[in-house]
């Protein structure tokens, strides 16, 4: 914990740049306005994808939903949670780092809503589960339930710093829950807690595109009775909960369509049966946690810059956060993720970040494409597979990097003249935590 926090302080004080990013288009390209990121707690792939069968822990094959709407865009086909429980596996997806857990995703740049913030973005989120205070804290506003109960609900809303009207609009999907749910039992009431969920955050992002044009957002969403009815209905229910889902998506899915929002559909984790009918589920504990249908997981994307398909080859959750920066065309400076970028996109772009300003040149066959000066930059639009040669130069150093542009790129200059002044700030906050830890220790001991 004092190692991470140490790290979070350090990484904090030579993060304390404003991003005014200058970018260069090399080419005309379409990219995503915004973005939702679409998380079904509890929604194994095992259970819809065409190439699996699930299987209970007996070996006996299982019900699988009947789906037309979930395989939109690029599907990665093999891609797994390290863990299958609900709020580490949450954490992975919004750091990028395969052994996230719910205090990490508190630290600074930890999350994809500390760079989507950078860059200008509003963090919006409608989450049934999945949420808890770190993540709650990194939006700018949130419609969450606060219990898991679908029978009595308790539904909440945390604002930080939310565009207009934008709270208004959720308190009245608050109050709409009750409506969705009366006179219904068994699985019906599921599948129609889960449709206030997406219906709330259709509604939402339609009322940024109307209002707030110019706005780009991330809106997170997590529906939750998907797992809760594989936990509580059993297997012959929870398939028809998949395929509840797929058909209130639908409207959604026309939203980011129309809107050039991109979509990103995942789960947390996947579920698991003993058997054909047994009554109860589970992903998260003992031979549960072990099934393969629960730690397979959905990630379909949509968007105006990738290329549809399936993808083949081994993923895991952990290369979501940085697929969907690469997506919006972000660079991906999480500060803890061990995932990479998934190839999705139909053009790569090469981000410079450095400790102080450049002329930067870009090179392709001993042609120079493109110039520019600053200490963070983007360039864009950039041919896949090709080689570039990057030249940095400033007073009183060069930098020459060749790439070769199989995906974005991230490149760092360093100047190597020791100490600026992000290093001692980041040396004086250093010194005043451990000073700080000292007096707390001399006066517990006093
Ligand atoms: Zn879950």
């Amino acid at each position: 914990m004092n190692f991470f926090f140490l790290i979070s302080v350090v990484y904090l004080a030579f993060s304390i740049t404003a991003a005014d990013a200058s970018e260069i288009k090399i080419n005309d390209i379409q990219r995503p306005d915004s973005a939702i990121l679409f998380i079904v707690d509890g929604l194994g792939s095992s259970y819809y994808y065409p190439e699996y069968t699930p299987h209970g822990m007996d070996g006996s094959i299982i019900s699988k939903a009947f789906t037309r709407n979930l395989t939109f865009g690029a599907r990665i086909i093999d891609i797994k949670t390290p863990i299958p429980s609900t709020g580490q596996a949450h954490s992975v997806i919004f750091t990028g780092f395969s052994e996230a857990n719910e205090e990490i995703v508190g630290y600074p740049d930890a999350t994809i809503y500390d760079i989507t913030r950078r860059y200008g973005f509003v963090n919006l989120a409608v989450m049934e589960k999945g949420d808890f205070q770190t993540l709650r804290d990194e939006q700018d506003i949130i419609l969450f339930a606060q219990n898991n109960s679908i029978d009595e609900p308790l539904i909440s809303i945390q604002a930080n710093k939310a565009p207009s009207g934008v709270f208004e609009l959720m308190h009245d999907w608050k109050v709409k829950l009750p409506e969705y749910l009366e006179k219904k039992k068994g699985i019906e009431k599921y599948s129609a807690y889960n449709k206030w969920g997406i219906d709330a955050a259709n509604a939402l992002a339609g009322y940024m595109e109307k209002n707030h044009p110019t706005q780009r957002f991330l809106l997170t969403v997590n529906v939750g009775a998907i797992d809760s009815g594989g936990h509580n209905l059993g297997e012959d229910d929870y398939y028809r909960l998949i395929e509840d889902l797929d058909r209130d998506m639908y409207p959604l899915y026309t939203t980011a369509n129309e809107n050039n929002f991109a979509l990103f559909f995942t789960a947390d984790h996947g579920m698991s049966f003993s058997a054909k009918n047994a009554r109860r589920g589970g992903h998260a504990s003992g031979n549960y946690a072990k099934m393969q249908e629960s730690l397979r997981i959905p990630l379909v994307i949509k968007a105006s810059n990738i290329v549809s398909g399936t993808i083949q080859g081994k993923f895991n959750q952990s290369d979501i956060a940085p697929t969907l920066m690469s997506v919006l065309d972000l660079p991906d400076s999480l500060a803890y993720a061990d995932g990479k970028n998934i190839n999705v996109k139909n053009y790569a772009s090469i981000f410079v970040k450095a400790d102080k300003e450049y002329s930067v040149s870009l090179w392709n066959n001993g042609q120079k494409v493109s110039e520019t000066s600053g200490s963070e930059l983007i360039f864009a639009g950039l041919p896949l597979d090709t080689d570039y040669t990057l030249k940095a130069v400033s007073a009183d150093k060069t930098h020459e990097e060749r790439l070769f542009l199989d995906s974005d790129k991230l490149v760092r200059f360093d100047s190597g003249k020791g100490i600026d002044l992000r290093g001692i700030v980041a040396i004086i906050l250093i010194v005043v935590v451990i000073i700080g830890g000292l007096l707390v220790i001399k006066k517990i001991k006093d």
